[in-house]
């Protein structure tokens, strides 16, 4: 006979947690609050003094030359491919393990993403898999810098010199983190970063693109506002009304408003990554005696911001799928999430560009087997071992 304690709350039994604990949680303090009435009552809600302001903020906070916001990451993404005149007849290489914005950016250019496989233990971008990618039509590669773990940059970085192509990184998971002591947004030719609330920092949505090239910077800028050469406040400043469209842009700004909250919550960036690595190390430690469930491994010579917290269901553990073992830890209370589903299995991928199963089985065997567990600053000790109790519980019943 069950207990209460070990009946499943899908089958009836008192759950873990009353309340569900979410994957991840943006932290708004009184600060951030007082920033963003600020600059409601000032003269400037967009264009204006807090914009460049998080802008050289964020630069210095990433050690880059120069950052440029953008109203999301996707536009962030947009940016980047217009910067490098990506159209048409184009080829960007793109890992098949993220979000679908990593790979989109390339469409709305009209060019053609062609997926790579990622590294089984990573789930990085596998520069091998890159190599095998490229034709004499790539013109980029998107390094995704996965769950908030920087990828290989050396060997990507020397791939691409080999071959002529630019290396972009959508590092929308890794504000905070470095590789080989040196920041993400300092990894390759351009940056792209979100902040959308679940992600490390936030401004509701935004984005940024980190970059040490000032040409660069000044067509990221140009593409954010309509292709336009001045913005508002300098035509104001100089007392003209002229302004020039050079290129076809877009209206990616993003507000003051926002860009006060981005400066409110830069300055507490680092001690959220501490947490979110402490949070990480207390589930590390459950899961060392628990070979039911695996971590996605990470590698010595880099630091994680632990965006996200990815495990493997283990091989032959389990007498029940992941899509069963995900449900039965919602009825527990716990907000367990999926990241990704292999972007080229999308309807609009597999119909627009022809693609089908199988093309990258690394990342469909690990679509297949993953969960991503709770992690976010302000979660509490008694929470992770909320999520470690639930993973035991339902592995009691499910597992082998
Ligand atoms: C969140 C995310 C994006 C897009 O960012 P938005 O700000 O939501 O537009 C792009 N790439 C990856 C890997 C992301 O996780």
């Amino acid at each position: 006979m069950q207990t209460e304690r070990t009946q499943l709350a899908l089958d009836g039994g008192r759950p873990i947690r009353e309340t569900l604990l979410p994957y991840g949680r943006q932290t708004i303090e009184q600060v951030d609050l007082d920033a963003v009435v600020r600059t409601l009552q000032s003269d400037w809600l967009t264009t204006g003094p807090e914009v460049a302001g998080f802008e050289a903020d964020f630069a210095q906070a990433t050690q880059a030359a120069h950052a440029v916001s953008y109203s999301n990451g996707t536009a962030a993404l947009h940016g980047i491919m217009a910067a490098l005149g990506i159209g048409p007849g184009d080829e960007v290489v793109v890992p098949a393990m993220t979000f679908a914005a990593s790979s989109n950016c390339a469409v709305y250019q009209g060019a053609v993403p062609v997926f790579a496989d990622v590294e089984p233990d990573t789930l990085l971008l596998s520069p091998n898999s890159a190599e095998r990618a490229l034709t004499p039509r790539t013109k980029a590669i998107v390094a995704v810098d996965y769950a908030g773990q920087p990828c290989d940059y050396e060997a990507l970085q020397a791939l691409a010199d080999a071959h002529g192509v630019t290396l972009v990184a959508d590092a929308c998971h890794s504000l905070g983190a470095s590789y080989k002591g040196r920041a993400a947004g300092t990894l390759a030719r351009m940056s792209a970063f979100s902040l959308h609330p679940v992600k490390p920092m936030t401004t509701g949505e935004g984005g940024m693109v980190t970059t040490d090239d000032s040409a660069l910077a000044e067509k990221l800028k140009r593409f954010r506002s309509h292709g336009i050469t001045t913005d508002l406040r300098q035509r104001e400043q100089s007392g003209s009304w002229f302004y020039e469209m050079a290129d076809l842009g877009y209206n990616y700004r993003l507000t003051d408003i926002q860009c006060a909250l981005g400066r409110a919550q830069l300055p507490r960036l680092e001690a959220w990554t501490a947490r979110r690595a402490a949070i990480a190390s207390q589930y590390d430690v459950a899961f060392a005696e628990r070979p039911y469930i695996q971590p996605v491994r990470t590698r010595p010579d880099r630091t994680h911001a632990h965006h996200l917290y990815v495990v493997r269901l283990a091989a032959g553990a389990w007498r029940e799928d992941r899509k069963r073992v995900f449900s039965a830890l919602r009825a527990e209370g716990i907000g367990v999430n999926v990241h990704y589903v292999p972007v080229y299995w999308h309807p609009f991928y597999r119909e627009r560009f022809g693609y089908a199963l199988g093309l990258c089985p690394e990342a469909e065997a690990a679509y297949e087997s993953m969960l991503s567990l709770p992690i976010f600053p302000r979660m509490a000790d008694a929470d992770v071992a909320d999520v470690v109790a639930a993973l035991d519980k339902v592995h009691a019943a499910y597992g082998r």
